[in-house]
């Protein structure tokens, strides 16, 4: 058995990139450079630093599994400390060296049995496989509402944070109701002038709190690895992980009852005001849209200065916004909480696969690869993170890690020379679309009168329709009968 130095270019430097270079290096494959567009590692968490910035995987679970951090001071870990654990990883793993900073990826191009690429800086590179871990919602949405650019005031989106407004003493809008809107209304509220919460759907909320670690618990996790294990309670987070897809799919309805139960309790017993409760509650079914986990909204919508406006938007103009029922609320910031572009994956770059197939042109309909891992026509290519893998209240390091021992399995066998180009057929591909948009109408996110970032165009679900288990089953091992290997 042969065993061919491969070129190995990984796009990104989030945490999927740098899951994808540290395995590399592992296996001993040391040409490995990984393209990042911006000055600093950390994808998502580089780009949002808003205030409350919070992950809601619980802490010690939104790790790498070979590198845990006792250092977590919160239950759920807060977007800096999120940062600088990636930050801390990168370099002790060496990766820091394999990174070209402020180079993005233009173009891919496979020809001849490799893949050309080109960067943002005109060079060009030539690599045996690429890997894609270009993040999912990285694309602000940007709202078109009318008026926008004659506010006199800051206006920025959430994951575009201007830091260098001092927003003491200013009224703040914000503009969004998701995770990021919610966080950022509790973080503001009591510490600004005023803060108006323009929200076009309510969503359900889960008052998952988040304490502290003390200092001893940070030391006995540092120095003792039972402690640290039986704080992460593994089996019982994973029975969850399992208990929460299963609810969403349909196969658990007991579990989406307890869900539901617990989002109307927080609901009926939090907020005082029977007008203002009313005006919060949702019109679709818990879990129909990404749930929210907050301890604290509905205390911060309370507080005297913090204003609910349900009132739809009608225009931005020079000192405010104004709603559909004529008021103009004045404001010195605005921020746009109005989520992400979440069907862009690698795009805008140009991506080209064997004989001249564009991606455009596989993705005309709508994002999809093969167990979200491959694409037929694009050999070697392989993405982490991609379309219609899971995503949900858990977390995506644990889907990459998976992904990544699959990948790995599919890189072997390049590696080994047993496979030139390796990549899944059309059938599979086909066949795999064909029972997934079949399992999505049976979801939630489809029955549950919402909508939301995970439908696509047609209003089809585009994450992994199916439970964790079955994901973690796929992800074991490849089914060599649906790929074609070219030898
Ligand atoms: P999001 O969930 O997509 O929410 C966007 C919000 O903006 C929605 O409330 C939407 O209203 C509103 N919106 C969009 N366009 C609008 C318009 N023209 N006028 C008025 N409102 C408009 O975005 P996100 O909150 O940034 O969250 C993105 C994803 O990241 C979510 O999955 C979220 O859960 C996740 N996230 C996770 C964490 C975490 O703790 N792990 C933290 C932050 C974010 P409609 O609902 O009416 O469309």
């Amino acid at each position: 058995m042969v065993d061919k130095s491969l070129r190995v270019v990984v796009i990104g430097a989030g945490m999927a990139g740098i899951l994808a270079a540290i395995k590399l290096l592992e296996d001993g494959i040391n040409d490995v450079v990984v393209y990042e567009k911006a000055d600093r590692i950390g994808g998502t968490w580089r780009e949002n630093t808003y205030p409350g910035l919070t992950c809601d995987v619980p802490s010690h679970h939104y790790t790498y599994k070979f590198e845990r951090n006792p250092h977590w001071t919160r239950f759920l870990p807060p977007g800096n400390e999120i940062q600088a654990y990636f930050e801390r990883t990168c370099t002790k793993y060496g990766i820091d060296e394999l990174i070209r900073f402020n180079c993005g990826i233009e173009t891919a191009s496979f020809v001849a049995g490799r893949w050309h690429l080109q960067t943002s800086l005109g060079e060009t590179d030539v690599a045996d496989i690429v890997v894609a871990a270009t993040g999912v919602l990285h694309q602000p949405n940007i709202p078109a509402i009318q008026g926008m650019e004659d506010f006199l005031g800051d206006l920025f989106h959430s994951a575009r944070w201007d830091h260098s407004i001092d927003l003491k003493g200013k009224r703040i809008g914000v503009i969004g109701s998701g995770s990021t809107g919610v966080q950022i209304i509790s973080a503001l509220a009591g510490q600004v002038a005023g803060v108006s919460h323009f929200q076009r759907t309510p969503q359900w909320i889960m008052p998952v709190e988040n304490g502290y670690f003390s200092a001893e618990e940070r030391e006995s996790f540092r120095t003792d690895p039972d402690a640290l294990d039986a704080a992460m309670g593994t089996e019982q987070y994973l029975a969850n992980v399992e208990g929460y897809t299963q609810a969403i799919t349909g196969s658990k309805l007991d579990t989406r009852a307890q869900w539901s139960a617990a989002c109307l309790q927080n609901l009926e017993q939090n907020v005082e005001d029977p007008e203002l409760r009313e005006l919060l509650r949702p019109d679709h079914e818990p879990m129909c849209k990404r749930l929210i986990f907050s301890p604290d909204y509905y205390g911060a919508i309370q507080r005297p200065g913090t204003f609910l406006v349900r009132e739809g938007i009608e225009t931005i103009e020079a000192e405010g916004i104004r709603t559909l029922d004529g008021v103009l609320h004045k404001l010195d910031a605005i921020v746009l909480a109005t989520g992400f572009k979440a069907d862009r994956f690698m795009r805008p770059m140009t991506i080209t696969g064997r004989n001249g197939v564009a991606l455009e042109s596989l993705w005309r309909d709508r994002p999809k690869a093969y167990l979200a891992v491959a694409m037929p026509d694009f050999p070697n290519f392989f993405m982490l993170n991609g379309p219609n893998g899971p995503v949900g209240n858990f977390s995506l390091i644990d889907i990459a890690e998976h992904q990544w021992d699959y990948i790995a399995q599919c890189i072997a066998r390049i590696r080994s020379g047993e496979c030139r180009e390796i990549s899944p057929t059309h059938a599979a591909l086909e066949g795999f679309e064909e029972e997934r948009v079949v399992a999505a109408k049976t979801t939630i996110w489809y029955t549950g009168g919402c909508t939301s970032w995970y439908l696509d165009d047609d209003g089809i679900p585009s994450s992994w329709p199916w439970n964790y288990q079955r994901f973690v089953d796929k992800m074991k091992a490849p089914d060599w009968n649906a790929f074609e290997c070219v030898i």
